[in-house]
């Protein structure tokens, strides 16, 4: 053999050798398990079977959806992601109530210091339009005082109210009326609700009013600035006009469904008597244990809440759309376990679904808006601009307030 045939006959055997490797390669991929339907075994999700399931009955749209805003309502479900609401769309027959709020956006949730925020950064940035760092109540990262949407609304002569499925002194509700740097000083929270701006709140935590480590009690302070106590709910139902301090529950409310109708019966009344008010109102509930369902990563957790949620954004989509000058939104501060929905029997509310984490997660969370005004909330956008499409709605004069230009 000569040299070159030797060479030729090398160079044949390393293409053929290389060839093979291809082929095999190209095997390989065509054999993925996936590829012929056949997934990689995991662990069963958490199964469970609701029967709290409710009829969503059907609600108009809105007559006049360039009508004058005379009331928001801001709903918040903490930790309220999309397969939190879709847990609970298909735990009830293929139905919630805020599908009617059909004017849809995503905020994003990240705070200033952390891609995935708490309920306290995520809260302030919609109650006073900024970003600030996790664990803040009200202020920027600096410690400044940022007034909030509901102190704007009742220095603009609003009613305004808080509504929360909570202590009234947790992150989320203390968001809109308290300015501390760290959510944890409940006691110091307390304090801001001695205030002119508030006309009403139902909640828990009366023990951050009145048995404190100073030993004050604000109750007198609360009587001072006109608030009437109310310490039950069967109080709660006889008070028909005024300013209200409803203080159910020494801690937090109990979890559904042990405090039965807490919070549409709440949110009912928080309308009946702030709609007195001729120039209209502002109110936030917070639909707050969904989150600490994904916090157990429960199923039977989320869904019980979620639903008791959508509940209450019934109640007021019906009241909204009889008035026809009230915008509704209903949204999240961030998203809790990680959560997804893997299979479901919607007629039977039967439901499986699986976490990821015990914590929060960073991804974006749903808005869902409803009446005049509505369709500002489409689109994506930061959490701190939930802030500033309701200053907008209110058409408020805030030249003069610096911490309200973007
Ligand atoms: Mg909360
Ligand atoms: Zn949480």
């Amino acid at each position: 053999m000569t040299q070159k045939i030797k060479i030729l006959l090398l160079f044949i055997l390393i293409v053929q050798f290389s060839w093979a490797q291809t082929t095999t390669a190209t095997k390989e991929v065509k054999t993925k398990a996936y590829l012929k339907g056949e997934y990689k075994k995991e662990a069963k999700g958490k199964v469970y079977t609701t029967k709290n399931q409710h009829k969503v009955e059907v609600i108009a749209p809105i007559a006049n959806p360039k009508a004058q805003i005379k009331n928001i309502i801001l709903l918040i479900g903490d930790g309220m992601g999309v397969s939190e609401v879709f847990a609970g769309l298909s735990a009830n027959n293929d139905q919630l109530y805020i599908e009617y709020a059909n004017r849809i956006g995503f905020q994003k949730t990240k705070s200033k210091n952390k891609y995935k925020t708490d309920s306290a950064a995520g809260g302030t940035s919609m109650a006073c339009g900024i970003k600030t760092n996790n664990g803040f109540v009200g202020m920027d990262a600096d410690s400044n005082s940022v007034e909030s949407i509901l102190e704007t609304a009742a220095k603009h002569g609003k009613a305004t109210g808080l509504v929360a499925a909570a202590k009234i002194t947790h992150a989320t509700p203390a968001s809109f009326i308290a300015h501390v740097p760290s959510r944890k000083q409940y006691e110091d929270i307390a304090e801001f609700f001695i205030s002119d701006d508030l006309d009403l709140f139902i909640g828990g935590g009366l023990d951050d009013f009145n048995k404190r480590e100073d030993s004050r009690t604000l109750l007198p302070d609360l009587e001072s600035k006109g608030f009437q106590i109310v310490k039950t709910e069967e109080e709660l139902i006889e008070i028909k006009e005024g300013k209200v301090a409803a203080l159910l529950s020494s801690g937090h409310i109990a979890k559904y469904p042990v405090r039965g109708e807490f919070l549409p019966n709440s949110t009912n009344k928080a309308i009946e008597i702030l709609s007195q008010n001729d120039q209209g109102f502002f109110l936030m509930v917070e639909g707050s244990q969904i989150d600490w369902g994904g916090h157990d990563n429960s199923v039977e957790y989320v869904v019980e809440e979620m639903l008791d949620f959508d509940r209450t954004v019934g109640e007021v989509l019906k009241f909204a759309a009889d008035d026809g000058n009230t915008l509704v939104i209903i949204t999240a501060d961030h998203e809790t376990g990680g959560m997804s929905v893997h299979d479901a029997n919607p007629e039977k509310g039967r439901l499986e679904g699986r976490f990821t984490t015990g914590s929060h997660t960073s991804v974006m969370v749903p808005v869902f808006a409803y009446g005049p005004g509505a369709d500002a909330f489409m689109g994506i956008y930061e959490n701190t601009e939930v802030f500033h499409k309701m200053l907008e709605a209110f058409k408020f004069d805030t030249s003069k307030a610096s911490n309200h230009k973007k």
